[in-house]
């Protein structure tokens, strides 16, 4: 059978292993040439105006929040269905996220639900412990995924409730969508206020760890800057280098998020790969949807002509009414046959913290608290090889035949 499938491994090339090592030698290892060069590079590659390099997406997503002035005693709507990041950047500022439904096939924050949520506060129909008169100021779509969502749509809801939007883009890079008009708008190409990705280990492109905040908002990228290394008037390269002078200034209590120069070197040439790595992506994506097209047991996750897909991830849903086993029995036998699984996510509702402190009750989330019991997310990833990709097939294939339900129809 060979040796395990994992869920991720990294793909680094022996040309970026160089350009980390050629940092250690050269004298300067925080921020610094490196990071600047990757804040250009990015900025030019998603077609945003300004690029903010700092040590997570989840810090990116901070800075975000922060510069656009979130505080005590407002609220913003945040999709369930996500990791912790997302929320947790809200409650750091002190203010209230206000949770929303996904939709069924995508995962994406519904639209729909985000209304009714936004006349239940008002109604006093949210969990008790969530204030009815807390304005709520901005929206947080993820792309589960990598599949974008509609930010026309995300734009025209905005606009409707006078909300700032904040994306989480940690799944969605390369990615894009077509505009009404049928033009293409890249991922962070003035799709939200702040645009925030992630390099995180086991991303799209990594750089251990690390993330980018991008804006077309000139203040905005200014706010985020001098809070992501401390509130200084200068930072230590522009200080100890060239024309600089050692002084500086605290204009604010800010924050310690800067990315390295050895991470960003390693990000310079993941990021010139990344294209590439989506098409592998895109084309094992192709090769599960092929070859599962006729299990009935398992629903496939959409595509869609309009979108291009980063394919970060390749959740499919069980079938559990046709199937004689769970889904956390799925994935242990799934990793008894060698292939390794992950879910993303049990939705934040059902997480001890989100439920206690504010109330939320599954019965508040019906789509994500039913549909996270039946997700799996399969490997893939560009390092995986073919016959990785296969066994994969093959695992999932046999283990649904083997716990079919009969259903009456001839199989
Ligand atoms: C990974 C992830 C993050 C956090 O990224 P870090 O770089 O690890 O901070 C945020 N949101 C989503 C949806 C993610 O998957």
């Amino acid at each position: 059978m060979g040796s395990e499938v994992p869920f991720f491994r990294p793909d680094i090339s022996e040309e970026e292993i160089s350009a980390v090592v050629a940092t250690l030698r050269s004298g300067w290892l925080t921020s610094g040439p490196c990071v600047e060069r990757f804040e250009r590079e990015f900025a030019a590659c998603v077609g945003a105006a300004h690029a903010v390099a700092v040590n997570s997406c989840t810090a990116a997503l901070h800075l975000a929040v922060e510069a656009l002035g979130l505080k005590r005693r407002q609220a913003v709507l945040v999709p369930t269905m996500t990791f912790a990041a997302t929320a947790e950047v809200v409650r750091y500022q002190g203010a209230t996220p206000i949770l929303v439904d996904c939709d069924p096939q995508t995962l994406n924050l519904s639209l729909e639900d985000a209304a009714r949520k936004l006349a239940q506060l008002t109604e006093g129909r949210l969990p008790p412990r969530i204030r009815a008169d807390l304005p709520v100021v901005g929206i947080m779509p993820v792309h589960v995924g990598g599949l974008m969502m509609d930010m026309e749509a995300i734009w025209a809801f905005a606009v409707e409730h006078n909300l700032w939007v904040v994306e989480d883009a940690a799944h969605a890079l390369p990615a894009a969508m077509r505009r009404q008009d049928g033009t293409w708008q890249r991922c962070g190409e003035g799709t939200a206020d702040v645009t925030c990705f992630s390099f995180y280990a086991n991303k799209t492109i990594t750089t251990g760890e690390g993330g980018m905040a991008v804006t077309n908002n000139r203040n905005l990228a200014d706010r985020m800057r001098l809070m992501s290394l401390h509130g200084l008037s200068r930072t230590a390269w522009g200080r100890y280098t060239g024309q600089g002078s050692w002084d500086y200034e605290i204009i604010a209590p800010g924050y310690k998020y800067n990315l390295t120069d050895i991470a960003a070197s390693l990000g310079i040439r993941q990021l010139a790969r990344a294209e590439q790595m989506r098409r592998r992506r895109e084309e094992i994506a192709a090769r599960y949807l092929e070859a599962f097209a006729e299990v009935e047991e398992i629903e496939l996750p959409p595509t869609d002509p309009a979108r291009l897909h980063a394919w970060h991830l390749f959740p499919i849903r069980l079938r559990l009414e046709r199937l004689r086993v769970s889904r956390n029995g799925f994935i242990e036998r799934l990793c008894a046959c060698g292939v390794r699984c992950s879910v993303h996510w049990r939705p934040l509702h059902l997480h001890p913290y989100y439920r206690e402190r504010f109330g939320w009750r599954p019965s508040d989330l019906p789509i994500a608290t039913r549909v996270w019991e039946r997700l799996v997310s399969l490997p893939i990833f560009s390092a995986m090889t073919d016959d990785e990709v296969a066994r994969v097939i093959q695992a999932v294939k046999e283990l649904c035949a083997r716990y079919a339900r009969p259903t009456g129809h001839a199989r």
